[in-house]
């Protein structure tokens, strides 16, 4: 064999253990919530936004990997189904409708996701996870090891990943990046500081492309723009340097920064039930 007939040869190879290795992704934006913040301050140590308020949306997503289903993030305990909104209170949840009514409208039973990946220790996103029981938890060491102590962190509530930490469910402690699939094409992404087992996510999809995922590295566009970190961030210098690893990665891959908690990010993905592909 010549040898522009050999590398032509390994060229096709390689082409097709590509095309071998490039899974069907699909990726489904679920609304799991709504947070009304009465004082945006709360996400400022600064005092970057006095005088404002905002509704945050709590998203959470499903996403499909050839045959296996996985969640990111879990949301709003169903407890909050269509709770009054407390005007007194500084921070007001309410949930519209729960998960397994939202798999339903894609035909998906809760049995049908093995895995259940979660950006970090927050009511508002380990809400629902208990709906997934069997499925195998992938999660920050060191916000598992965080969930154990005593005082508990701010907002971190234990009972609502009863199944894992509790009754023996399968539980995957996750140090640096995970790539969750083997393949590449769904990787959690370590970004301590709001928590200190924080992750986003990152999903490559065929035809839309790379999208990230914000776990609560911010809550809103605009903190990355002012450096907003919430006074109830555990580490404020490692908020900062996540912040920035979450905005120059979205640059570089030309991603889709999706910020779970904007609710003017949710146009940036298709609207439930359709997936980005
Ligand atoms: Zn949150």
């Amino acid at each position: 064999m010549k040898l522009t007939s050999l590398f032509l040869a390994l060229a096709g190879t390689l082409a097709a253990a590509q095309a071998a290795s490039a899974a069907e992704v699909k990726l489904w934006r679920l609304d799991c919530g709504t947070i009304k913040i009465k004082d945006l301050n709360s996400f400022s140590d600064t005092y970057q936004y006095t005088g404002k308020q905002r509704t945050l949306t709590d998203s959470c997503y499903v996403i499909q990997h050839e045959k296996e289903y996985m969640i990111w993030d879990t949301g709003l305990p169903a407890g909050l189904l269509k709770a009054p909104l407390d005007e007194s209170a500084p921070m007001q949840p309410t949930l519209a409708a729960t998960i397994p009514q939202q798999l339903e409208q894609i035909g998906l039973k809760p049995e049908a996701i093995s895995i259940v990946g979660i950006s970090h220790y927050h009511f508002d996103h380990i809400g629902q996870a208990a709906d997934f029981p069997k499925a195998k938890l992938l999660m920050g060491r060191a916000d598992l090891d965080a969930m154990k102590s005593d005082p508990l962190p701010f907002a971190a509530v234990p009972d609502l990943l009863k199944p894992w930490l509790q009754d023996g469910g399968a539980v995957e402690p996750v140090s640096g990046d995970k790539d969750v699939f083997g393949d590449g094409s769904v990787t959690m992404l370590t970004m301590p500081g709001h928590t200190p087992g924080s992750y986003a996510l990152l999903v490559k999809l065929a035809k839309t492309g790379p999208v990230l995922l914000s776990g609560d590295i911010v809550h809103f566009e605009e903190q990355l723009k002012n450096d907003g970190v919430p006074p109830f961030n555990t580490d404020r210098a490692q908020s900062l340097a996540s912040m920035d690893r979450l905005a120059r990665m979205a640059k570089a891959l030309k991603a889709i920064l999706v910020v779970q908690h904007d609710a003017d990010d949710i146009r940036k993905l298709p609207t439930f039930p359709r997936a980005a592909e």
